[in-house]
């Protein structure tokens, strides 16, 4: 197992209550948006960590960040749309920490808003085995240790893409498909201390939304259906995301189940 380290930063926030002490959580996606202020804020709430994601360089700036919080973290290169990787990734938690309390999966691409005319094969292949396929990948190689265990806590990130439907089809289909795992699997484990909760952010400030990829997207296709994309409701901050994510991984949701949170200021009621 990891050796504990002491903490060298200074706690400033002081929303933080220990709400995950002694948890083990593996994070996919944790270098960058919404997964980095996930690991950040877990961090801060006392959880040893299990970072994912395929650039380790910038993984492991995360992890500097969470050791000096005083939790232990380890930084694994892993490429979610592999079920190898995944496996590995399982597996190299384990040998750590010996159990997994929490998967937050959160790694993701976008679609570039293509319509379904705009799809090709390629992309449609790249961003279902990405943003869905991970995560039956996952949850798969997770379940046992948390059967095992007789508890955790499974967040999976949909999207607003998926309620509303104005995603590219791509992106809509498998983050439609991402709830449907989560309500699948809070079926199976309801009552024994699993729980399986999706998480929708609406808009959020990540690379996501970067001048360059912004740039690619289907403009056609945006404007027929998202009132999202006419800033009239502010996108949401990847710290927004992790409030909620933090809420169904800790034990303050425990009677919470198959259920789905949308995240994003109201803007697609
Ligand atoms: P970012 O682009 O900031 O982060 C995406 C993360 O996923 C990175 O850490 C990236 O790391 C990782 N990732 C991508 N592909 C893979 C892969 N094949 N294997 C492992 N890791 C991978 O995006 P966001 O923070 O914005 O998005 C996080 C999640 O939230 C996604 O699931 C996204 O669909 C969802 N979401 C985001 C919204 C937004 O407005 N930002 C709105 C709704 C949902 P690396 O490249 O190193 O692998």
């Amino acid at each position: 197992p990891l050796p504990r380290p002491s903490a060298t930063h200074d706690r400033k926030d002081d929303t933080t209550m220990g709400r995950l002490k002694g948890k083990v959580a593996i994070i996919t996606g944790a270098n960058s948006g919404i997964g980095k202020a996930t690991a950040e804020r877990f961090a801060l709430e006392g959880a040893d960590l299990v970072l994912a994601a395929r650039r380790l360089d910038k993984l492991k700036e995360v992890e500097a960040y969470a050791v000096a919080q005083g939790v232990r973290a380890l930084s694994v290169a892993t490429d979610v749309s592999q079920p190898e990787d995944c496996r590995r990734l399982v597996e190299a938690a384990v040998a750590a920490f010996g159990c997994i309390d929490i998967l937050v999966n959160n790694a993701g691409i976008d679609d570039k808003n293509k319509s379904i005319t705009n799809c090709d094969l390629e992309l449609w292949e790249k961003v279902i085995s990405t943003d869905q396929n991970s995560v039956y990948f996952m949850m798969k190689e997770v379940l046992p240790h948390m059967e095992r265990a007789g508890q955790g806590s499974i967040v999976n990130i949909s999207s607003i893409g998926a309620t509303r439907s104005n995603a590219g089809i791509s992106y809509t289909a498998a983050k439609m498909a991402v709830i449907g795992m989560t309500k699948n699997v809070a079926i199976q484990y309801a009552g024994t201390g699993i729980r399986c909760n999706a998480v929708c952010p609406g808009p959020t400030e990540t690379p996501i939304f970067s001048p360059e990829n912004a740039a690619a997207f289907d403009k056609e296709f945006a404007r027929a259906c998202a009132r999202h994309f006419d800033g009239s409701v502010p996108r949401t901050q990847p710290e927004d995301q992790a409030n909620a994510i933090l809420f169904f991984a800790s034990d303050e949701s425990k009677a919470v189940n198959g259920e789905t949170l949308v995240v994003d200021y109201g803007g697609t009621i």
